[in-house]
């Protein structure tokens, strides 16, 4: 599946913030941060040679690229300090006086662990690292193969990352589900009945996103068996 190229992502930033006002503040950050990750990512193309493909599951997580990424750290947190929302805006500071030493454990870490688990998302330090290493990952992820065996998993076939959301894709009279990776942004196929949690079929709840995306996708972030898992919006979905 082709991905996004960043230049597709800010145009369809700037759209969106023009037409929506009540998003415009939280696009009008993403817009800095998107140009340094496409800078980011022609910095990695014109110096980096990845290995060759390899089919080993989560091969994508040798260990990090440092003297390429580092010197790119600072000029990232200067970014985030300058554009974002100021509670981000000091964490960026805050991390910028901590230095190198601390950034490479901070990174390093992430590489190995990060997307794995749900609860990353409760320190809210981890999105620098996430935002920081998402062109690396995409990057090296056009280069790693797949490794599916069996059923197709839960889990990124690339790095072993959770999905970040479902897309429902028009196939005929009807729609095929793929997951899209929070990390490498990989998509693959997954059952439509299949809840991705906890991999069991039946009923599901779906939590759906209108988005007035171009084409016909529909964006589900969550599909799961436990309706109280999901304070908010909740919509049932119909039997299948
Ligand atoms: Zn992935």
């Amino acid at each position: 599946m082709k991905k996004f190229s960043w230049d597709a992502r800010l145009r369809r930033a700037e759209q969106l913030a023009s037409a929506y006002l009540f998003a415009a503040e939280i696009l009008r950050f993403y817009l800095p941060l998107a140009r340094f990750q496409k800078e980011l990512d022609r910095h990695l193309r014109a110096s980096c040679k990845p290995a060759a493909n390899s089919v080993e599951n989560s091969a994508l997580r040798q260990p990090l690229d440092l003297p390429l990424l580092l010197p790119r750290f600072s000029p990232f947190l200067s970014v985030i300090a300058s554009a974002a929302p100021s509670p981000l805006a000091q964490l960026s500071r805050d991390l910028l006086q901590e230095g190198s030493g601390a950034w490479s454990v901070l990174l390093a870490d992430y590489w190995k662990t990060g997307q794995r688990s749900e609860s990353m998302a409760e320190n809210p330090r981890l999105f620098f690292p996430r935002a920081f290493l998402q062109p690396y990952a995409e990057f090296l992820a056009e280069h790693t193969a797949a490794s599916v065996t069996g059923p197709a998993p839960r889990l990124c076939p690339v790095c072993g990352g959770l999905p970040q959301c479902g897309v429902l894709r028009q196939e005929g009279d009807g729609a095929k589900r793929s997951l899209l990776c929070s990390l490498c942004a990989t998509e693959w196929d997954y059952r439509r009945i299949v809840c991705p949690a906890c991999e069991k079929a039946g009923r599901l709840y779906r939590r759906r996103i209108q988005t007035p995306s171009p084409g016909s996708l529909r964006h589900l972030p969550r599909l799961h068996h436990h309706r109280g898992s999901h304070p908010g919006r909740l919509r049932r979905s119909r039997r299948r």
